[in-house]
């Protein structure tokens, strides 16, 4: 499948009306802490412009984040991010403007609910054999509609077994750590087409976040683009200079777009507020170039089923 080209390099940048844009964020509907009302809200009142809502595995808080963006007079492209395999690790593939009722995305998304599913229970057991209440915890989840790590992370920090959430992963949750379960998550090429089907960009999410050489990196990035990825996430929260430098070397090298969001799960912690992003750098083509049509449209359901 065909990607739009849309270079214009410095220019282009330049030229895009909006000017705080934030495509990666996530709410109640899946380890986020605000629900899509109060998220947007956030957003808003931080001058976000143009903003995707990117739920793990979930589309399910789309509808109400249209009619909340619509009712804020902010534009919003529906999203998810997706967990996907490579060469036996997990990468996050974000789905941007994608037709959140199509065939493939929900083929794909019940595939993804019934591996968490099966892992949640995984993770409880490893946690109830040694010693921790990961049966009760799970309980305590079962009207979440897609189960985290973050959230068996908040509920052994709340039930006092863990000081904070970094440490419940550090000593529970993290790779190698004892109550990790590991999922085979689908692979990315499938991930990738599910994503293209349903009309959406794929962008690959935080790529300085995975554990890699320079060159596997590098290998990443090209396989990514080689199966029909249009855009790497240049600008993310939590992210330093120099990593966004090395970011945008992986972005031209693979020709592809580039794209930016605070990866906001919590909008009180200084690095993943909503909008509040260094700027992307001009040598990169912005993804939401293609969405330049909404600007200066009134605010309205967009993308939901185009
Ligand atoms: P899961 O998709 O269930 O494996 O959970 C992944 C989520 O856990 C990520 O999106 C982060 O929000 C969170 N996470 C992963 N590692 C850490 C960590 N070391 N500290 C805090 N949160 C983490
Ligand atoms: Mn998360
Ligand atoms: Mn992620
Ligand atoms: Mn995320």
């Amino acid at each position: 499948m065909g990607r739009p080209r849309a270079h214009a390099g410095g220019k282009s940048l330049v030229n895009s009306p909006f000017t705080c844009v934030d495509l990666h964020m996530h709410t109640t509907f899946s380890d986020g802490l605000l629900d899509p009302e109060a998220l947007l809200q956030v957003a808003a009142g931080n001058g976000v412009q143009l903003c995707a809502i990117t739920d793990h595995d979930s589309v399910s808080g789309l509808p109400r984040a249209t009619l909340a963006a619509s009712n804020l007079g902010i534009q919003l492209i529906t999203g998810v991010e997706l967990s996907t395999t490579w060469h036996g690790r997990t990468l996050h593939v974000l789905g941007l403007g994608i037709d959140p009722g199509a065939a493939s995305l929900t083929r794909l998304l019940s595939r993804l609910h019934e591996l968490r599913r099966a892992r949640a229970l995984a993770i409880a057991a490893r946690l109830d054999k040694h010693g921790m209440p990961g049966s009760v915890i799970l309980d305590s989840l079962s009207q979440c509609p897609v189960i985290t790590r973050t959230h068996f992370a908040r509920e052994l920090v709340s039930r006092g077994h863990a000081k904070d959430t970094a440490s419940a992963f550090s000593r529970w949750l993290a790779k190698g750590q004892p109550a990790n379960a590991s999922a085979e998550w689908p692979e990315l090429a499938d991930t990738l087409r599910a994503i293209l089907g349903a009309g959406g960009a794929p962008v690959l999410a935080h790529p300085l976040r995975y554990t890699l050489s320079a060159g596997q990196r590098r290998t990443m990035v090209k396989e990514f683009a080689q199966g029909g990825g249009q855009a790497l996430e240049v600008v993310v929260g939590g992210q330093s200079p120099s990593q966004t430098q090395t970011a945008v070397g992986l972005c031209l090298r693979a020709d592809l777009e580039g794209s930016q969001g605070s990866d906001c799960h919590d909008p009180a912690l200084p690095w993943q507020r909503p909008g509040r992003l260094a700027k992307l750098p001009p040598a990169v083509t912005p993804i939401w170039h293609r969405w330049v049509d909404l600007h200066d449209s009134p605010a309205r359901p967009t993308r939901t089923a185009e």
